[in-house]
């Protein structure tokens, strides 16, 4: 689950790592009232608003301003939220923007009084460690750095075993070059985002920029954060700020329906039972030409409800031009798999104008291709791996 920049930034706090202090703001004039907030709170006159959307390079796309008033604050909240936002992380169509987060400016007196750093903490699953990322060529697009110049980027493996040392805490502030107050801002910086890292089961925390001021005090200025959705049941509070505007609707229609399913751009849809035939079947596909269009696992109950709900979600993307069934009957025998399909598509007849290719393997194999072929209905069935690889060919070659 990903979560926006003030809600990351709330965690953050929580644990003790300093941040640009800000408050979430859904219309102009409440943006106005939090601005008054934080003047009386921190003294400041001078605010950044930045819209709060699940994509980075927002600065980019003028969704991050500066306002030097009030009447400012009012201008520039009311254009961007609503606004459509395209970065160079979104899609073509953009993002609309429902909120913004009302902040302190914190690059007080001026640029050459300040330093920007990227820091990040991630899972490393290569090494099953977790990963202190930093550099200092912070604020700007960090994938150019990786590009253009590689080695001004370092990284720290840190053992979850014996977790993040005061050595390691150390070693980050020197290689950035810190030194006195600032050197020890950064320790500390280092440390409690690494256990805001960890405490909060995340697979990430991206702070970028990791702003040094003119007053040597070390915050984070943005805030991108993961966390584990198989770790959410033990953090209620976080699974409140679960945006749902943020994903995928279609992605969230089928968590409802206790489906797991993932969107991908190809042209045929797949429904199978099983992650690692999913896999598989993704792969065939591909061998046959096609692209998926979806991983898609209905689970172990492939009954004619959980059938119909996936082939509604399947069929909610425009982009599918087949749908393969690959079923493997074991504990759910094949030919109640093939009443459930035949069921399911019976009552979808008139929104279905695509072919669909059925394989069932396992338990009564023979049973459920005789109940698909005598249905009367649009199915290529298959029993075979590679007979339904064709027919997926020849599916597509006449659509
Ligand atoms: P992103 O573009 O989505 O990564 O959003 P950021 O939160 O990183 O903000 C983008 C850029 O806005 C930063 O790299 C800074 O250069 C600038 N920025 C953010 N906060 C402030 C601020 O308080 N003052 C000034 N002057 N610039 C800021
Ligand atoms: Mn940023």
């Amino acid at each position: 689950m990903n979560l926006h920049e003030y809600q990351a930034k709330e965690i953050l706090n929580s644990f003790g790592v300093r941040i640009q202090r800000g408050y979430v703001a859904t219309s102009a004039e409440e943006a106005v009232n939090k601005a008054n907030q934080l003047h009386e709170e921190t003294g400041t006159d001078f605010y950044v608003i930045k819209a709060q959307v699940h994509a980075g390079g927002r600065g980019k796309g003028g969704g991050v301003k500066l306002a030097k008033s009030k009447d400012e604050v009012l201008s520039i909240s009311n254009q961007i939220i609503g606004m459509n936002l395209i970065t160079p992380q979104t899609s073509k169509e953009g993002k609309k923007v429902h909120q913004v987060l009302v902040a302190e400016d914190v690059y007080y007196p001026g640029p050459s009084e300040i330093e920007e750093f990227y820091v990040s903490v991630l899972l490393n699953r290569a090494n099953a460690k977790n990963m202190i990322m930093y550099s200092t060529e912070g604020g700007v697009d960090i994938e150019t750095v990786a590009e253009e110049t590689p080695h001004l980027i370092h990284s720290l493996d840190i053992d979850p075993k014996i977790g993040l040392t005061d050595k390691n805490a150390t070693e980050v502030a020197s290689s950035l070059n810190l030194s006195g107050e600032a050197h020890a801002e950064m320790t500390s910086f280092i440390k409690a985002l690494y256990k805001a890292y960890t405490e909060s089961d995340a697979s990430l925390f991206e702070i970028n920029p990791v702003l040094k001021t003119s007053d040597n005090k070390v915050l984070a200025v943005d805030a991108k954060v993961t966390i584990d959705d198989n770790a959410l049941f033990r953090h209620k509070d976080y699974l409140e700020m679960r945006d749902l505007r943020e994903e995928n609707p279609i992605e969230v229609e089928a968590r409802e329906a206790g489906l797991n399913y993932v969107d991908l751009d190809g042209n045929v849809g797949c429904m199978v039972n099983g992650a690692g035939l999913a896999m598989a079947t993704m792969d065939l596909i591909k061998q046959a030409g096609g692209e998926p269009a979806n991983f898609l696992d209905v689970g172990g109950t492939a009954d004619s409800e959980r059938v119909e709900k996936a082939f509604r979600i399947i069929l909610r993307d425009s982009k599918v031009k087949a749908i393969l069934v690959n079923i493997f009957g074991g504990i759910v025998r094949c030919d109640r798999v093939a009443n459930g399909v035949v069921d399911a598509y019976t009552k979808m007849k008139d929104e279905i104008s695509i072919p669909i290719i059925v394989r069932l393997e396992g338990t009564n194999s023979d049973l459920a291709k005789e109940i698909i072929d005598s249905s009367g209905l649009n199915f290529y069935s298959a029993i075979e791996f590679k007979e339904a690889a064709d027919k997926v060919q020849k599916a597509l070659r006449s659509s």
